[in-house]
């Protein structure tokens, strides 16, 4: 937001005097400040104040190491001078290294992680599900499919062997061996029956 007092009649050229970082009242730090949330704000402010445009190629063309210029953080201009373009992982290296949140850098991000899951799923059921392609499925927020899940539970069973665990019990799946802490079927019906 331009400072009112100081906003440039329609043909005046803008002088620093009109810059929304010196108004009264604004805590220029904003525009130097580590943290994100601070540099948003400075970022807002500049996007109404009519030095934008100078301001941004100032700090564009001497290749400011530190604040808010034009509305572009440090970050912001390292993008631009590198040809970076939201949306990659470069980009969004960028933005973790400083700190920012990019919903395009990030929902681009999750949908390259999506497909990367989904093309690792697809050549595990050509061979006929995994351990590791069950897990998959849960990291997609889906159910585990009959293939992969037998494949994880043959996993799980070639483990208890390794280690000489019993098998786990197909009925109680608690790995209890057939009677072994409850009566069998058959004792419970003699008891009974006696
Ligand atoms: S555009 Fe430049 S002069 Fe204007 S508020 Fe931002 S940093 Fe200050
Ligand atoms: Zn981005
Ligand atoms: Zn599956």
């Amino acid at each position: 937001m331009p400072n009112p007092s100081n906003t440039p009649r329609p043909n005046d050229p803008p002088t620093a005097n009109h810059a929304a970082c010196t108004t009264p009242g604004v805590d220029p730090d904003l525009w130097f400040s580590d943290h994100p949330t601070d540099r948003t704000r400075a970022k807002r402010l500049c996007a109404g104040c009519p030095l934008l445009d100078p301001c941004r190629a100032y700090g564009l063309d001497t290749d400011q190491l530190w604040g808010v210029w034009g509305g572009l953080d440090r970050a912001d201009r390292r993008r631009i001078l590198r040809g970076v373009v939201c949306g990659t992982e470069t980009a969004l290296k960028i933005h973790r290294r400083y700190g920012e949140r990019c919903t395009v850098c990030e929902t681009a991000h999750d949908r390259r992680v999506e497909t990367r899951r989904r093309q690792s799923l697809a050549a595990a059921h050509a061979r006929g599900g995994t351990a590791a392609s069950a897990q998959l499925h849960r990291k997609l927020g889906e159910p585990v499919c009959a293939p992969c899940r037998r494949a994880e539970l043959a996993a799980e069973e070639a483990r208890r062997r390794a280690r000489g665990i019993p098998p786990r019990d197909a009925r109680t799946g608690d790995g209890r061996t057939r009677g072994s802490g409850t009566p069998s079927v058959g004792a419970h019906t003699t008891a009974q029956a006696a």
